[in-house]
This record gives C-alpha cells, sequence and structure tokens, in this order.
C-alpha cells in the first residue's frame, strides 16, 4: 500500500522521470548557477521538449490534460535541486504565469502563448507588485489608458521574477483608477514593445540563480486586445491565482525543509564532539523531533488543502493557512539545520545556507504571511 494516498500512479511516474531527471541535470550544476547568478536560458528549452511542463494544461495547446498535483510534484522535485532560484525561474512560468494565460486566455492567446509555453519556447513573468504597493494589491499605480484600439500603459514594476528574461509579461495596470480593486486589469506585453524596458536586475539575499527585475513602462502602446480576461477583472484574477501560486510554494517549501533535514540527520550522524556522535545528545535528538513533526504536519496540511482545490472543494482558509505554516516551517528548520551544522552551516560551501537563504523569501513572497493571517481571519468573520 502507497503510503501517499494523494498521488495516482500518473503522478508517480511523472515524479520518478522527472526526479531523475533534476538530480541529474541540474542538481550538479546548480551551486555554479547560483554562483554565477544566473541559470541558462535553454534550461526552459530542455524541460519544455521533455514534456516537464505539459501537465496540467489542455492537450489541445500541448498539454497532458492532467490536474494540479502534477505542479505539486514539480515543485517538490526543484526543491532538492540545489538552487532555489533555478526552482523560482522554472516554477514562476510553470505554475504561476502560464495558469493565468490558461484559466483567463481566449484561444489566439493559449495559441500564441501557451503553446510555446509549455515547449519553453518563451518564457513568461506576472508583474503585479509595484515600489509602492506590494501586499496592498488594490493600490497599484501603473496606469493603462484606453486610446481607440490600443491601450497606453505608464508605470512600473519591481521584484518581478523572470523579469529581465522572460519574452510577455502579465501586466497588472488600473484601467479605472476610481473603482479601485474592481478597475485593475491584466495586460500582456510582449519583450521588445516600444517605451518598455527592464531597468533593473535585482541583487537579493537567495534565489541567487533568478533574475527578479524592475520593470518600467513609458507610454507603452499595445493593442486593446491584448487585455488577459475580464476588462476590470485583474483583481478577481490575482486572488484566483494566489490559490495555486500559494500551493505549489507551500509543497516547495516542505520538500525542501525535507531535503534540508535529510542532510543534516546525516551530517549529525557522521560528525562527532566529545567522542561521539552530535545528533546522539539528547537536545540534538530533540530538535530532530520537532523538526520531524513540523515538517510531517506541513506536509498533511498542504496535500490535505491540494485534495480539497482538485476537488473542487471551498479552500481559502487552508490555503492561507499552507501559505504561513509550510513556509515558516521551512525558515525555521533551516535555521535549526545551521545550528546543527555549527560553523560549517555558516560556510557557502554547506548547503544549509542557501536553504535557509532561499528559504527566508517564501514567508514574504506570493502574498506575506502576515497577509494570509488576514484573510483567515477575514473568512472567520473578523
Ligand atoms: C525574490 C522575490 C520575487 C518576487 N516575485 C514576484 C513576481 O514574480 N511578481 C510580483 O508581482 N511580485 C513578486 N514579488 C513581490 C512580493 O509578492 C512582495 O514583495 C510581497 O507581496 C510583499 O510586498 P512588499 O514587498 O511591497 O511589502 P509590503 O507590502 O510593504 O509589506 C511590508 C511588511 O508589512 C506587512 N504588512 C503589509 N500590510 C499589512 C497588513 N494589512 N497587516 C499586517 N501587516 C502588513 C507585510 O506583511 C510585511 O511584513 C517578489 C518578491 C521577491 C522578494
Amino acid at each position: 500500500m502507497e503510503r501517499e494516498w494523494l498521488f495516482d500512479d500518473e503522478h508517480r511516474m511523472f515524479r520518478e522521470s522527472f526526479g531523475k531527471w533534476v538530480e541529474k541535470e541540474i542538481a550538479p550544476k546548480a551551486e555554479d548557477w547560483e554562483a554565477e547568478g544566473e541559470f541558462p536560458f535553454e534550461l526552459y528549452k530542455q524541460v519544455g521538449e521533455l514534456g516537464f511542463f505539459a501537465g496540467n494544461f489542455p492537450e489541445e495547446y500541448g498539454g497532458v490534460g492532467g490536474d494540479f498535483r502534477y505542479m505539486v510534484v514539480f515543485s517538490e522535485e526543484l526543491a532538492r535541486c540545489r538552487s532555489g532560484g533555478t526552482a523560482a525561474g522554472l516554477g514562476l512560468h510553470y505554475t504561476v504565469a502560464m495558469p493565468y494565460i490558461r484559466d483567463f486566455g481566449n484561444h489566439e492567446q493559449k495559441e500564441k502563448y501557451l503553446a510555446p509555453g509549455l515547449r519553453g519556447e518563451s518564457i513568461g513573468a506576472l508583474a503585479v507588485t509595484e515600489p509602492d504597493a506590494g501586499s496592498d494589491v488594490a493600490g497599484i499605480r501603473t496606469r493603462a489608458v484606453r486610446d481607440g484600439d490600443e491601450f497606453v500603459i505608464n508605470g512600473s514594476k519591481i521584484f518581478i521574477t523572470n523579469g529581465v528574461r522572460a519574452d510577455w509579461y502579465i501586466v497588472a495596470c488600473k484601467t479605472e483608477p476610481a473603482q479601485g480593486s474592481r478597475g485593475i486589469s491584466h495586460i500582456m506585453v510582449d519583450k521588445g514593445t516600444p517605451g518598455f524596458t527592464v531597468s533593473r536586475k535585482l541583487d537579493k539575499l537567495g534565489w541567487r540563480a533568478s533574475d527578479t527585475g524592475e520593470l518600467a513602462f513609458d507610454d507603452v502602446r499595445v493593442p486593446a486586445t491584448n487585455v488577459l480576461g475580464g476588462l476590470n477583472r485583474g483583481f478577481h484574477q490575482t486572488m484566483h491565482g494566489f490559490q495555486t501560486e500559494r500551493m505549489t510554494m507551500a509543497a516547495g517549501s516542505t520538500a525542501a525543509a525535507q531535503h534540508c533535514f535529510d542532510i543534516t540527520l546525516d551530517y549529525c550522524k557522521r560528525r562527532e564532539a566529545f567522542g561521539t556522535p552530535i545528533g546522539s545528545f539528547q537536545v540534538n535528538k530533540h530538535k530532530f523531533a520537532d523538526m520531524l513533526t513540523w515538517i510531517e504536519a506541513s506536509r498533511r496540511l498542504i496535500y490535505h488543502t491540494v485534495w480539497l482545490w482538485i476537488n473542487g472543494l471551498e479552500c481559502a482558509k487552508e490555503v492561507a493557512m499552507c501559505k504561513v505554516f509550510c513556509c515558516e516551517n521551512a525558515v525555521k528548520v533551516a535555521d535549526m539545520c545551521i545550528q546543527l551544522h555549527g560553523g560549517y552551516g555558516y560556510m557557502m560551501e554547506y548547503e544549509v545556507q542557501r536553504i535557509w537563504r532561499d528559504q527566508r523569501i517564501q514567508p514574504i513572497g506570493g502574498g506575506t504571511s502576515e497577509i494570509q493571517k488576514e484573510i483567515i481571519g477575514k473568512l472567520l468573520g473578523l
């Protein structure tokens, strides 16, 4: 009997082949990419050609028609690739940007973005956050004004994953400023559109191999048909997109915590102090017991929530709980693993420090822990 009830044979087969590929093709090179600050752009194409982007997308556009569990497995397996930045770049394209096109795009947009996106030939980014508006999505200021058959966009975006190298951007713009959250639309902007520039590649604590960009829009003209989904429906669409984004983040963080736990357990069985393996000191044994409990509890919560989601059951509260609990547990585990490594844990050649740096963004990106707790409170009627 399988211990993991959530997945079917098709997901297990996908895990087997994708996991092996990650271990063979990414893990040995990933530390170099982290040091260089970039993973090769061709990697998207390799992933696409091998069909690893196909899960959870319609067959009509080159997908396999599978469910969301493919994205969960994808995130879990990538979490062991030894580069949070590589996982973030590939994951943002597959589990965040492309689902927007799948869920809200019309046929022409799906032909244009989804089909090549699944082959890894054309890469997407989602641009919502601005220098003066992150948690407060409704407070964005980037403006799109209708002019005949076009929209003219002015404004800026910050912290955009794949922001420097993407081929297309889903840009959240104010189309009816007086309407607040009901006046936001998603508008597609292609790389190379006049007036659209990447102003900066940002330097950051973790996810070193991913390109996080600051974007500028200066009288950028795009056809009115570039609106993705409903006009002024952008806030609603973003909240929908957040659900699966947050679940894949929670699943990835839990898998990263497990990986960090595994390498630390191995280390603590081998490293000796006072003539005995450091793991055998009671205080350290208890640390492992605590960490394993946090990881197992995180995994149960995220798997239960994914089950609710794929069965079409209400799970907004659970998604927010996962985002807080799993992501914060991963940071706690990574921090404890550094302590268990002693001075070696602080050295760049030991993996635990990178996991800690890479996980530190998880309770911030995709909606902070505080915002998740606000959501839970609101759903409780508080
Ligand atoms: C590496 C990286 C990659 C990212 N990728 C993307 C991307 O691809 N696309 C994109 O659009 N964005 C992206 N982001 C942005 C990310 O989603 C935001 O940073 C995040 O939502 C928080 O917004 P902020 O940074 O403006 O913080 P702020 O909103 O300024 O929040 C600062 C602090 O105040 C707290 N706070 C704010 N409001 C409340 C409240 N009501 N109650 C209690 N506390 C509150 C927050 O929890 C936080 O602790 C990325 C960020 C990083 C760092």
